[in-house]
């Protein structure tokens, strides 16, 4: 009897606990609430296209729009300060440091279209190193925003300036801009360079023709 009762309450547990997640299921989050309304706005956006929101393909859209739009923009929900938690050492390494060719992906705030393209860090130490793999989360970060390629370019830089307080600190970024390649002059093949050098990269010219032989 023994086994039966408690095979019978571990069952009556389950059902409840099963019953607990279908609630919380259906009780709104304030991430729900927000997904709800930018999709109310991609109906609006989809109707004025003379688009029918109630076509089979579109029943979906606005919802799976409005989060993809969220995880395009995430960058905005994270702070440099909780990436470099615990990812910053003490080392008395003093040579040029480079991480090269870091995916990005970003959105062009002027048209709301990606742009992506790569990303290279370089720092000169001077005491404190980055964990490496923290350099591409600060790309991150930044990226997953609405952004301009140059701003983007210097807020890389400075957070490594304000994260380890380097000599100096170089970010180049190499991109390619759908609003260029699909709209305008659909310039298929262009690359949007830009370059931010700050310290010894800007006022040594030894250490940005290092940074650039490197780079090559
Ligand atoms: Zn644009």
């Amino acid at each position: 009897m023994g086994p039966l009762v408690r095979r019978r309450s571990s069952l009556a547990h389950a059902k409840c606990m099963f019953h607990n997640d279908l609630e919380l299921d259906h009780r709104p989050t304030a991430k729900d609430k927000l997904v709800g309304r930018m999709a109310d706005s991609y109906r609006d956006l989809l109707t004025s296209l003379g688009e029918d929101v109630n076509r089979d393909g579109l029943l979906k859209t606005p919802e799976r729009a409005a989060k993809a739009l969220l995880y395009f923009t995430k960058g905005y929900d994270q702070t440099i300060q909780e990436v470099l938690n615990e990812a910053v050492f003490n080392e008395e390494h003093d040579e040029m440091v480079i991480v090269k060719e870091i995916e990005m992906f970003s959105m062009c705030e002027h048209h709301l279209v990606p742009f992506m393209g790569k990303v290279s860090v370089a720092y000169l130490p001077r005491g404190l190193v980055l964990g490496l793999s923290k350099v591409a989360r600060i790309v991150e970060i930044y990226s997953r925003r609405l952004q301009v390629q140059e701003r983007l370019t210097k807020q890389i830089a400075h957070a490594l300036i304000e994260a380890i307080n380097p000599s100096g600190v170089a970010v180049t970024i190499e991109a390619t801009h759908m609003c260029m390649v699909m709209r305008g002059v659909q310039k298929i093949n262009a690359k949007t360079v830009t370059s931010c050098m700050l310290g010894v990269f800007r006022d040594d010219p030894k250490t940005r023709e290092e940074y650039l032989a490197l780079m090559r």
